[in-house]
């Protein structure tokens, strides 16, 4: 399969592609399990994770489409995700605390407060913390916005993590370090406004 990216010995994800919309596809090699966070929403991907022959637990990000559309391809033995995920994947067991395993791998999934998607989780391991779409505003009514609370709280979340490297879906670069990231959710923040309990970026949207 192409488009098959190599982070360490353990670490790799699959990329994602806009046609159809789909994230991309975290993998962790343990010694027992094959850990995939999301699984996007091509059937290639179900086809790969199988190609490891392990079993499999899948963390799913949030419940958008593009992250959790294969879910049903894959034929996990176990899934972790957020409560409001779980709504729409019907199964599962909703994470609302940090969880830690060992497989060979130190393996940590945490709640990610976010402006983008209620019910947000991450993933880290080997370094790298996936985050799915969780660093990225909400778009409302052609309006795009954090909500500051939540913003504030994902930055101290955030900042508490070990990973060197932040790995965010849809971009072509995928691999940040922290504290870009950490950075530029600082300057989003420093953006509120007393009494308003959003901040509003610009948006390209112009008609
Ligand atoms: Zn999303």
């Amino acid at each position: 399969m192409s488009g098959i990216i190599k982070l360490s010995e353990r670490l790799s994800y699959i990329k994602a592609c806009e046609e159809p919309l789909s994230a991309d596809v975290g993998i962790v090699l343990g010694d027992r399990y094959l850990w995939v966070f999301d699984v996007g929403a091509v059937k290639a991907n179900a086809e790969y994770i199988r190609s490891f022959k392990k079993p499999v637990i899948c963390v799913l990000s949030h419940f958008h489409q593009d992250h959790i559309g294969e879910i049903e391809s894959v034929d996990a033995e176990k899934i972790y995700l957020g409560a409001n995920t779980q709504k729409y994947v019907g199964q599962g067991e909703a994470v609302t605390d940090d969880l830690y395993f060992d497989d060979g791998v130190k393996i940590h999934i945490f709640p990610l407060p976010s402006s983008h998607a209620k019910g947000s989780i991450g993933l880290e391991a080997d370094g790298y913390a996936f985050l799915g779409d969780g660093t990225y505003s909400c778009s409302k009514n052609r309006k795009i916005f954090y909500n500051a609370t939540l913003l504030k709280d994902e930055i101290n979340r955030l900042r508490s993590l070990e990973a060197k490297y932040f790995l965010l879906s849809h971009d072509e670069k995928f691999v940040f370090s922290r504290d870009e990231v950490i950075s530029e959710l600082d300057k989003i923040y420093s953006l509120r406004q007393k009494d308003s309990p959003y901040i509003f970026l610009q948006s390209n949207v112009t008609d």
